[in-house]
This record gives structure tokens, C-alpha cells and sequence, in this order.
């Protein structure tokens, strides 16, 4: 390692020791080993230390917020009896859901696109940003990350980027020893721009939009670039991480990519081990599979966050699908495992006889055609789909023949498929590259 980078490094753990010390008090490093000593434990202390925070939310919000004050009728409820907390009912009740123990002031504001597009507004705390953040620097570590090391973030979170660039940012970055590219501008200038500044910068890891990772790397994979550095893993976080991404970037970065489930509203719910499965944060997060047979029938996935008091989030429907694994994972850590994140519940198609069809059935077998540059494929009814195309030259009439046929053989032969053919298919304003949306709820 050169002085420079060495230098760099040493400067910027510094200075994240110091922001953290500054943010969560003296005692951060012993914070940190807590966190850390926590999730290494076994499967009957975390479950235990979850048990006794999932009782203290309970009785807050029972006790601080009229929404579960009236809702919940006693400060110890079964939980399994609770009504699920759903988008609506926060956008219709934001005040009732907040708890009075804190002012307007140490309420700090948080928002999400959605999948929808519809954005929902919803209140955090700051001992839930800081026991987030020691989640997340416990995880990351899993991948290779480090205070001080070199990393590049590829994001396309328009709230996210909107600072990115500002002198606050700008010194932001400097001392986080991070640097960014766009994910909204992937133009072949950006992305050339920004393999040169990998090949100077040599990051350790990168943390990305799994949708603009893909892109980048198909980039550089096109122009025969190869990002001569020693990765030691990338984080992919935000969005679906489709197989034919993984695949694609493990190939050009010659590194392993790590999946890091979560959301705004409740922080970091899941991550991916060494051995591929995707362990629960069971210290922040009480998960539950809205299914009769959790373990073997997949159900939309609940969240309970237990540590933001300003707004407890119970039972929240976060709108995505999964199944639960009752496996201890070889890789040594005991937190329970999610065995399937099935993706978005608004990317899982009906058909008329009541079957689910996930999108990544439709994603898988389209992404790579010839003549197809990208797609994305809407049910608007159960019995009408509607598939968007962006084509190139070597587009025939029968790839669009293979397409509808695949589609029906999915959702019925009698359903109508209708293409239309566009210059771009825009993003959301969350950033987020939906290849499937059904609208059949
Ligand atoms: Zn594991």
C-alpha cells in the first residue's frame, strides 16, 4: 500500500471514531463490541435480548401513542393478535402513530419513494439511527468493509444524491474516504470517469444499487475494461439483487457480491453471510411471515423495529415476500435465517386460478435476449398484461412471438398481452428499475 493510501486510511478511521464518539458518546468503541459480542452470541441469548425489547415497545407504545393506545387496549398484547400496521394507515394517522415522549424537535424526518411512487413520510430517533448505524458497521464487516477503507457507491436514491455534490457532502466524503457515482447519470462518461478513478483510488469495497451496479459492470465488461484492484466484496443493497446481476458483476469485479436487505423505514432487516444465506437482525428487528406455514409456505414479510420509540413501526407490512429457514448456518453465526426474499409483493403476479407467479420468473428468461434492450412487463388486470419494450436491431417478430408465449404460459393462454414498443423506460423517483409490476392486489 502506498504512503498516500495508507495515510488516507489512517486519517479517516480517525475521523470516524470521532464522529462516532461525537454522535453516540464516549463510549462508542464499547458500544461497538457490544454490538458486535451480541450477534455473535448464541440463537438463545439474541432471541432472549430481542424478547425483553420487543416487551419495552410494546409497553411504549402502548403507553406514549394514541393510535396504539386504542389499538392494543394493554401494555403487555400478544403480538401474534396485533393488526398489521400497514403504508395507508401512516399516511392517514402519522400524528396518532407518533409517541408523545418526544418533541417535534428530536423527531427526525425520513421518507420513501415506494414502489408505488406514492412517497410515505414517517419519524425516526436518534438512538434508532445510532443502533442502525452499529448494526450496519457490524455486517458490512462481514464483507471486508472497515473504518477507514476505501469505498466507492454507486447509488440512485434521488434523497440520497440530491446533497451529493454540495461542499457539506463534498468534505462528507472526504473524510468517509468514499466516493460516489450516480446512478441516475450512467452515462459512458461517468462510467469511464469513474474506472479511472477505481484504478487511482483502489476501493476495498464498493456498496451499490444492485440495477446500476449491473450496468456499470456491463460496461466495462463491453469495453474490455478490467478494474485491476483487489475487491474484497460488494454490498448490494436498496433493490432486488436479480441473479443475472450477482452473476454478471462477481464476473467483471472478481469478487463476491453480498446481499443487504433493509429499508428506510426500519434499517438493515437482513444480510448475507459468507455461505450465502441471509441472516435476520434479529437485534433490531423482530421479523415475522404473514403465512400459515412460515417455514414452508411464503407469506408478505412483517417488520417490528425495536428501537425507534419517536414512531414504533409493529407489525408493519414492508411489502415484500419471504419464507423462513429453520437452518443454523455453516458459516458459525446463529441468527435465524430468511431462507427466500421473493422481492417486492407488487412484483408478484395472480393468475385467474389464484397461483403466484414471482417476477423473477419473466426476469430471468428475458433479460438476456437478443433484440431486447430492456423491458418491463405490467399486469393491469387478471386478465390484461401489458409488456413494454425497448428494442435493438437485432429485434425479429419472433422474439415478440417468444415473449407473449412465455407470458401466457405463466399467467393463461387466454390472457391478453398487448407490447408497446418506447425510446426508455423511466425510472421512479425511488430509483428503483422495476422489471415486473402487477397491480392485480
Ligand atoms: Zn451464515
Amino acid at each position: 500500500m502506498s504512503i498516500h493510501r495508507f495515510t488516507k486510511r489512517l486519517f479517516s478511521k480517525t475521523a470516524w471514531y470521532a464522529y462516532n464518539t461525537y454522535r453516540k458518546g464516549t463510549d462508542f468503541r464499547a458500544q461497538l463490541s457490544q454490538t458486535d459480542s451480541l450477534f455473535n452470541s448464541s440463537r438463545d441469548n439474541i432471541l432472549a435480548y430481542q424478547c425483553k425489547r420487543l416487551k419495552k415497545l410494546l409497553r411504549h407504545a402502548y403507553q406514549t401513542t394514541s393510535y396504539y393506545r386504542e389499538l392494543l387496549k394493554t401494555d403487555s398484547p400478544d403480538i401474534s393478535q396485533i393488526p398489521l400496521l400497514e403504508k395507508g394507515t401512516i399516511r392517514e394517522q402519522l400524528a396518532d402513530l407518533c409517541s408523545d415522549s418526544f418533541s417535534q424537535k428530536q423527531r427526525i424526518k425520513n421518507a420513501t419513494g415506494g414502489s408505488t411512487g406514492t412517497p410515505l413520510t414517517f419519524y425516526q430517533d436518534r438512538n434508532y439511527w445510532n443502533q442502525r448505524n452499529l448494526s450496519v458497521y457490524y455486517f458490512d464487516r462481514w464483507v471486508g468493509w472497515d473504518f477507514g477503507q476505501s469505498q466507492l457507491i454507486i447509488w440512485g436514491a434521488l434523497a440520497d444524491l440530491e446533497n451529493n455534490g454540495n461542499w457539506k457532502q463534498k468534505l462528507n466524503n472526504f473524510w468517509r474516504n468514499q466516493f460516489w457515482l450516480n446512478g441516475f447519470q450512467l452515462t459512458d462518461s461517468e462510467m469511464y470517469n469513474t474506472y479511472q478513478i477505481i484504478e487511482k483510488l483502489k476501493p476495498e469495497t464498493i456498496l451499490a444499487y444492485p440495477s446500476s451496479l449491473y450496468q456499470f459492470a456491463k460496461f466495462l465488461s463491453e469495453n474490455e475494461l478490467k478494474p485491476n484492484n483487489s475487491l474484497r466484496g460488494i454490498i448490494s443493497s436498496a433493490e432486488m439483487l436479480h441473479p443475472h446481476y450477482r452473476k454478471l458483476a462477481e464476473t467483471v469485479f472478481k469478487t463476491r457480491i453480498y446481499n443487504r436487505y433493509g429499508g428506510r423505514e426500519v434499517g438493515l432487516i437482513a444480510m448475507e453471510c459468507s455461505e450465502g444465506r441471509m441472516h435476520i437482525n434479529c437485534r433490531d428487528i423482530y421479523l415475522e411471515i404473514d403465512s400459515g406455514q412460515p417455514y414452508k409456505q411464503p407469506g408478505e414479510i412483517l417488520i417490528t423495529q425495536l428501537n425507534n420509540f419517536a414512531m414504533p413501526f409493529i407489525r408493519y407490512r414492508i411489502g415484500d415476500i419471504g419464507l423462513l429457514s429453520d437452518e443454523v448456518c455453516p458459516c458459525g453465526n446463529q441468527l435465524p435465517v430468511l431462507k427466500e426474499l421473493l422481492g417486492r409483493s407488487t412484483a408478484t403476479f395472480r393468475t385467474k386460478n389464484g397461483e403466484l407467479i414471482h417476477g423473477g420468473y419473466f426476469t430471468q428468461q428475458f433479460y438476456d435476449l437478443d433484440g431486447v434492450t430492456q423491458f418491463q412487463l405490467i399486469q393491469e388486470t387478471l386478465e390484461q398484461s401489458v409488456l413494454k419494450l425497448v428494442i435493438n436491431q437485432q429485434w425479429t417478430e419472433d422474439t415478440g412471438n417468444y415473449l407473449i408465449q412465455k407470458i401466457k404460459d405463466a399467467l393463461g393462454s387466454d390472457v391478453s398481452v398487448s407490447v408497446e414498443f418506447v425510446d426508455e423506460i423511466t425510472l421512479p423517483m425511488s430509483g428503483k428499475r422495476e422489471f415486473t409490476i402487477s397491480k392485480v392486489a
